[in-house]
């Protein structure tokens, strides 16, 4: 059996998607580059953005002719949509023809499900029963992204951050065995994977018996090996100065930290439930640049969130600039439905795009003479892929750098570039 996987959203969903892949490949189905060809399309989908999950829906029903003109053809939707309330029934009624539909929990099922005979729009979701089907699959993953690997800490959240949809889809926050992380990494690391991310919508709070985040980054960090760990995603609220001394003690974790800011404003943040204030997140920037040299830090910005004064979007340009984002993901707020900012009074569209484009000049600034910065540095850089004469990679604060092809290097090696010029956000450099 040919399947191809559509994947949407964030990097929990890439590497979700590396695990449906494994399973498939274990019931002796074959990765298939071309949906076209494809005996059976998987949609791993996303419900966190509104234009992701429009996206999905329109690439499932330009499938429909397919379906009705091969009969054997099999169309299954996963993810995160799924776990909506009122998704089945709405599939039933708008997308009859899709034979299977999971909820991000039982994505194990799916063989028996496509060997089942009459399959009718078969839905499996269950949303109490977080992660707990991925301790058999540390070595069935299907990974393709080498020399880097993804590995899950915990799933769901806790959080309910008034705009996010996560916790409602995902469910509350489930701590993985620190035994079968460490487990997981030891087997990667073995296998010659070189950088690492552990993954969790707030790894911070990450807790398993006597285990917290910061004890399972140290033990992680600690591996044996020389190798990069990251990490994502921080909440601001449970990032601390514990963690900064860890990332600081070890040669292996990374010194980048994505910490999404969403605002500048406290009385937005307030309405977000974000839990921290502007003060609080600039204090921990200020601890970071104190503490770990080199340190780069990134973040998500919204704007446009309901009630969201030209005062409140003018605090967040003054916390962007104070922060000085090695890079920041921008992003104008559409309502989830379900979610308790979906009830309040939206700014409008025209007002959302004006600050989302200045945002964007100020960020762009920023990240351009972050990366000026570092003409005439040499840093060390993990090859991550190639393309035509050139190999791509980060350094270890999460610039991209590209540098030609020579001396025999390939990727996975580690290699000391001397940085020559700069463009936005990515570096150019020779290697040494
Ligand atoms: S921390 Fe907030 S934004 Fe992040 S997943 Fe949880 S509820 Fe959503």
């Amino acid at each position: 059996m040919l399947y191809h996987i559509v994947t949407y959203g964030c990097q929990m969903n890439v590497h979700e998607s590396e695990k449906i892949a494994g399973i498939l490949k274990k019931e002796g189905g074959e990765l298939c580059p071309d949906i076209e060809k494809a005996d059976l399309v998987v949609f791993n989908t996303c419900c966190i953005r509104d234009t992701a999950e429009k996206r999905a829906l329109g690439n499932i029903g330009a499938l429909k002719k397919r379906k009705r003109e091969n009969k054997d053809f099999m169309i299954a939707v996963l993810g995160c949509m799924t776990q909506q309330e009122g998704f089945a029934e709405m599939m039933r009624e708008k997308f009859p023809f899709v034979d299977i539909i999971l909820g991000t929990n039982n994505l194990h099922l799916l063989p028996y499900y496509i060997k089942l005979k009459d399959k009718k729009n078969s839905v499996d979701i269950d949303r109490a029963n977080g992660g707990t089907y991925d301790v058999n699959l540390t070595s069935d993953t299907f990974r393709t992204s080498f020399p880097n690997a993804w590995v899950n800490i915990m799933y769901g959240c806790d959080n309910f951050c008034s705009y996010c949809i996560v916790p409602y889809v995902r469910g509350r926050e489930v701590s993985r065995p620190p035994k079968d992380v460490l487990n997981e990494i030891k087997f990667l690391l073995d296998e010659g994977y070189k950088e690492i991310t552990l993954l969790g919508q707030n790894v911070n709070s990450y807790r398993y018996e006597d285990y917290d985040f910061k004890r399972l980054l140290a033990e992680a960090g600690n591996s044996g090996k020389k190798f990069r760990l990251r990490f994502m995603t921080s909440n601001p609220k449970d990032f601390d100065k514990d963690v900064i001394d860890v990332i600081k003690s070890s040669d292996n974790i990374c010194k980048h930290i994505h910490l999404p800011a969403q605002s500048g404003s406290d009385g937005i943040l307030r309405l977000m439930n974000r839990k921290y204030t502007a003060a609080r997140y600039l204090d921990l920037v200020l601890a970071v640049r104190e503490n770990i040299e080199d340190a780069l830090i990134s973040s998500d910005i919204m704007v446009g969130f309901p009630t969201e004064t030209e005062e409140d979007f003018s605090q967040t340009l003054d916390l962007v600039k104070k922060s000085r984002f090695s890079q920041a993901f921008t992003f104008v707020y559409s309502p989830r439905s379900g979610t308790v900012s979906a009830k309040m009074e939206d700014v409008g569209a025209e007002v959302k795009k004006r600050r989302i484009t200045e945002l964007i000049r100020v960020q762009n600034k920023i990240t351009k003479e972050i990366s000026e910065g570092f003409k005439g540095l040499t840093r060390e850089v993990l090859i991550e892929s190639a393309e035509g004469d050139n190999f791509f990679g980060r350094t270890d604060n999460g610039r991209v750098v590209t540098f030609e092809k020579s001396n025999g290097f390939k990727i996975g090696d580690f290699v000391n570039v001397k940085i020559t010029a700069s463009k936005s956000s990515s570096l150019t450099g020779t290697p040494l």
